[in-house]
């Protein structure tokens, strides 16, 4: 435990936030920035690295592009908060102490836990040992340096959800000499009215990428998938894009979680069995009126900002309100030159409206851009990060007063 976290204890509120991604970190400057000055409150984020992970751009990372240095501990300067740069090991909900590279202890009063998710590596056997993953940018960078010495050869990406949809137009356009293959259950862009679709589908094509819709790979090996039926598709990298898993820190903890070990909150995004913990972004179950919430960047920070609200309404003894989010788009990059961003209903179901080309590029990349100014803003103008689309007739609840 540091100096600066035992003295004044006994009267201060400590908040221990975990995970700096786009949840936590949102969560992180939203609440430093409504305390003021001289209240009794301290904000503390834990994060494994001091560099923000824009997770949005892990594809381009893979393909060897640079990204912007952007500074943890400099963002946070002048919002009172601390950074604590460590790999948590494990949460005491009972002491409510978090372990952080397991020689640390941090004790809190209200903790948020923010810790994201990552692809499924341990569905399948093999994918541990021979694919590559963008579950950080270590990881994206490891198979930038090995799809740089290939020179030709195949690439199978695995996972055709979006994320495997934009690592295999991004690999396709940097690294014209490979064959890139993008094998998954469902179509490309399965979820996009089919105008959309077909467009998606028509840049893969442009771009080179084969698609194996309606396949399942049931075993990586050094050099080939192996799909349910028999047949393989030989492959000199792997990329796993497919499922999702969680830190198995919240379960361990004996925080309720869901089948995916996300933790289940109440409307107010506190857990429903420690409600002194708030869950957000993709390491939480949120339900609303059309479902639980399915892990994004349009939805994760709205989760990290509505915590620190909650938890400064809680600090002046009123109730937290319910956690209202709509969906309204779905941006896919289709390499640097072609995107498609697909308009979407509160549920996430494909409105008729879509972007395709020049326009959906400046529009993607607006959209990937625009956290970390917004984290500036919301410094100096917390109410800033408090717009987002609460969505209308398919969230509305009866709200706790
Ligand atoms: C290539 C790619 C493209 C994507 N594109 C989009 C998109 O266009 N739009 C969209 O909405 N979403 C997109 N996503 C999904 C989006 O990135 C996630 O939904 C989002 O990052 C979730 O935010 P989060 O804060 O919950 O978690 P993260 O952003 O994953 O942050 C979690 C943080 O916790 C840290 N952490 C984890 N475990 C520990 C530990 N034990 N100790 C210390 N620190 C730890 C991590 O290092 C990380 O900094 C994309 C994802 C990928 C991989």
């Amino acid at each position: 435990m540091s100096a600066q976290h035992e003295a004044g204890a006994a009267t201060t509120h400590r908040v221990v936030i975990l995970g700096a991604g786009y949840a936590g970190l949102s969560a992180a400057i939203q609440l430093a920035s409504r305390v003021k000055r001289g209240e009794k409150v301290q904000v503390t984020l834990v994060n494994a690295q001091e560099r923000f992970t824009e997770r949005l751009r892990l594809h381009m990372t893979a393909t060897g592009q640079r990204l912007a240095e952007l500074s943890l501990p400099e963002l946070l300067e002048g919002t009172g908060a601390r950074f604590e740069r460590g790999w948590v090991t494990a949460v005491d909900a009972d002491a409510k102490t978090v372990r952080i590279d397991d020689e640390r202890v941090l004790p809190y009063d209200t903790l948020v836990y923010g810790l994201g998710g990552v692809a499924d590596t341990a569905a399948v056997p093999g994918v541990e040992d021979h694919a590559y993953t963008l579950n950080s940018t270590q990881d994206a960078e490891v198979l930038a340096d090995r799809l740089s010495r290939l020179g030709s050869g195949t690439v199978v990406v695995v996972g055709s959800g979006l994320t495997g949809v934009e690592s295999a137009a991004e690999i396709a356009e940097r690294h014209p000499e490979l064959n890139v293959v993008l094998v998954g259950r469902t179509e490309p862009g399965a979820a996009m009215n089919p105008k959309a679709k077909a467009y998606l589908r028509s840049a893969l094509e442009r771009l080179g990428v084969s698609v194996r819709s309606g396949a399942e790979v049931v075993k990586v090996l050094p050099d080939m998938v192996e799909l349910a039926g028999g047949e393989s598709v030989a492959a000199d990298a792997v990329l796993w894009t497919s499922g999702t898993r969680v830190s198995p820190l919240a379960a361990a903890a004996g925080l309720t979680v869901d089948e995916h070990g996300r933790i289940v909150t109440d409307a107010a995004l506190r857990s429903v069995s420690h409600p002194e913990v708030y869950a957000v972004g993709d390491a939480a179950a949120i339900r609303q009126g059309y479902g639980v919430m399915h892990g994004t960047c349009q939805g994760g920070m709205p989760t990290g900002v509505h915590a620190a609200v909650s938890i400064v309404r809680e600090l002046k003894g009123k109730r937290p309100k319910p956690f209202r989010f709509g969906y309204y788009h779905t941006p896919v990059s289709l390499g640097r030159h072609d995107a498609v961003v697909q308009f979407t209903h509160p549920d996430d179901s494909p409105r008729g409206l879509y972007l395709t080309g020049r326009i959906a590029v400046r529009y993607k990349e607006t959209v990937t851009a625009s956290p970390w100014p917004t984290w500036g803003r919301m410094k100096k103008m917390p109410a800033s990060g408090a717009f987002w689309p609460r969505g209308g007739r398919f969230t509305r609840v009866r709200e706790a007063r």
